[in-house]
């Protein structure tokens, strides 16, 4: 029955253990996963803030770029129509600082004129006479022609002076809108036809820049007229490289879309060393670009936020996680050793329980062969009473009638005899009173402590004189026959334990003490007891050190202990600090009743 609640107790100790562990893990767990989540949240918010503000930035930098082109493309084609006839010399002059004006992917710059095919020797005849006398148109197709007819290279790539663009959708697109706007204008992107030339690895997408060219010289036979185009043509990817750069740095990558024509292309890109940071979606937005737009498409890298403040979520995910498996082993020693501490308490109850048991078993075995010893021993006192009585009947007989008929051995023998009959019926007489002390039914009266003193200070003060004093003593209940048992072993000790050559002083006197008890103390100036053998005295025929020289059968302690023990109380013996014992015994204080004097 017990080892099947043990073994419920223990079932549901671990079952509470492994919840207390899964407990401890799963709040670890969500813990660490609630702040991983918000710290992400917090991370993904700053990278989508940075994002927005990279991306405003690059915007503003390439519209402030384009502007820079357009302005000074519409300078220049100002400059140009206010030629009243326009050379190739001042045509050189006017370019002449567009190398200083720092334009990153600028191609050349070349004033376009629309022809019709049949007066294309015409056109060549008239630009050679103006100062080109080496141009060579070279039409394509025989509809409509735009020739270069005046060229300023930008990136020492050759002259594109005679060149025909009509075939350039993208550039005639571009011309025909600026003509119609009259003002500058950016082209779809296209390859330049002087990049068909480069290797694969160095071409690139490009677009021009468009400005058409009025004749403003008030002098000039055709002011007002439209004379051309000024057309710059640019490389996208060094464009846009150069416009970007500072504002993009290495936090975030760029593609510039055209997708003016229908189908996006990517134009150029800007992408830095650093690899991309694919947690934050990309932006898409527009830059208006003259009459047209550009998208472009800003992705952010893993360098867009400081260094120090990128991988927190994972940071927290490592550090609560250790946290977590820190706290669950924790927990795992708290829980395991409770139930090992709980388990050893059980096993020691347990053997504490077994080891009470049989401490109760020997007890009561001894308990049954003491009281059948002291049984014995009674009966054989009471049988050894009357042989022990004739052999002093007719010892006495001897000594009262025969006396003088003895010789002084027979005398010193009949001396013996008697001494030694009287010793041992002192001894049957406290082996029966030990006997009775044990086993005899008792009274539960009335008794008054103090007049039994009295009367047996009186009695022992006739056998020896002695100072015996009797204090005050309470009337308490229980058999007088034992009681003064107790009172009279006591006094009678204490005079006969003093030596001879000196006069006992005996004090006998009871005080209420603690827990409802009298304190009664018999205190003599005797010869004392040695500190060791003070807890032996009542033990039965025990007689310690000293005692010698005293007669005695080690009996009389033994029968008070008995006794005082029959009326719920406890015996001892201390040091009396003036020389002697002091003899105490408890007895209840309930016991106590009003004395009648
Ligand atoms: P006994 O018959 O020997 O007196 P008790 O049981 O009365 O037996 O006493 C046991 C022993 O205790 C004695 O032998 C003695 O050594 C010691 N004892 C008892 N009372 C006193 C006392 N008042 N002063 C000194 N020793 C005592």
């Amino acid at each position: 029955m017990r080892s099947a609640t043990d073994h419920r107790e223990r079932w549901v100790g671990v079952r509470r253990s492994v919840l207390a562990l899964v407990l401890v893990g799963v709040v670890g767990l969500a813990g660490t996963a609630l702040s991983a989540l918000t710290l992400n949240g917090v991370e993904q918010d700053r990278l989508n803030r940075a994002l927005n503000q990279r991306t405003t930035m690059i915007k503003q930098a390439i519209t402030a770029e384009v502007n820079r082109y357009s302005a000074s493309l519409t300078d220049l084609a100002a400059a140009v129509g206010s030629q009243s006839r326009l050379e190739t010399a001042e045509f050189a002059a006017i370019t002449a600082g567009v190398d200083r004006q720092r334009l990153p992917g600028a191609t050349g710059l070349v004033f376009v004129v629309p022809v019709k095919h049949a007066q294309t020797a015409a056109l060549e005849s008239e630009w050679r006479g103006r100062g080109s006398p080496s141009l060579k148109l070279r039409p394509i197709g025989e509809s409509t022609h735009r020739f270069a007819v005046l060229d300023k290279s930008l990136d020492n790539t050759g002259s594109s002076a005679g060149v025909d663009l009509s075939p350039s959708a993208q550039a005639v697109e571009a011309m025909d809108i600026a003509e119609q706007d009259r003002r500058v204008t950016v082209s779809r992107t296209y390859r330049l036809l002087k990049d068909s030339g480069l290797p694969p690895e160095r071409r690139q997408l490009s677009f021009v820049f468009v400005a058409p060219v009025f004749a403003s010289s008030p002098g000039a036979p055709d002011a007002g007229r439209f004379r051309g185009w000024l057309v710059l043509g640019t490389r996208g990817g060094d464009f846009l490289s150069e416009a970007v750069a500072d504002a993009a740095g290495d936090g975030v990558a760029v593609t510039l879309i055209d997708d003016g024509s229908g189908d996006p292309i990517p134009m150029a890109s800007w992408q830095p060393p650093a690899p991309l940071d694919t947690s934050v979606e990309a932006l898409q937005i527009t830059v208006p670009v003259a009459q047209r737009s550009w998208n472009l498409r800003v992705a952010a890298t893993d360098r867009l936020l400081a260094g120090t403040d990128r991988g927190l979520d994972r940071i927290a995910w490592l550090v609560g996680l250790v946290l977590t498996a820190l706290l669950v082993a924790l927990t795992g020693s708290i829980v395991t050793s409770r139930d090992r501490a709980l388990r050893r308490v059980d096993e020691a109850t347990a053997a504490l329980r077994r080891d009470i048991a049989q401490r109760e078993e020997v007890e009561h075995r001894l308990r049954q062969r003491e009281s059948e010893l002291v049984g014995f021993a009674g009966v054989v006192a009471h049988d050894l009473r009357s042989p022990l009585a004739r052999i002093m009947g007719y010892a006495d007989f001897l000594h009262e009638e025969a006396f003088d008929q003895l010789d002084s051995t027979q005398r010193d023998f009949l001396a013996r005899l008697r001494k030694g009959a009287d010793n041992m019926r002192v001894l049957i007489d406290d082996l029966l009173d030990y006997a009775t002390a044990e086993n005899r039914p008792m009274a539960n009266v009335p008794v008054d402590l103090h007049r039994l003193a009295e009367e047996i200070a009186r009695d022992r003060a006739a056998d020896r004189a002695a100072g015996i004093e009797v204090g005050e003593l309470p009337t308490i209940y229980g058999d007088p026959t034992l009681l003064r048992q107790v009172l009279d072993n006591l006094i009678g000790n204490a005079i006969k334990y003093t030596p001879p050559d000196r006069e006992p002083h005996v004090r006998v006197g009871c005080q209420p003490v603690e827990g409802g008890r009298w304190r009664c103390e018999v205190t003599d100036n005797g010869i004392g007891i040695p500190d060791r053998d003070r807890a032996a005295v009542f033990d039965a025929f025990t007689r310690v050190g000293g005692s010698e020289n005293y007669p005695g059968t080690g009996l009389g302690l033994a029968i008070v202990h008995r006794i005082v023990e029959r009326h719920h109380g406890q015996v001892g013996v201390e040091a009396n600090p003036s020389g002697g014992s002091v003899f105490w015994f408890t007895v209840p204080e309930h016991s106590r009743v009003p004395t009648p004097h």
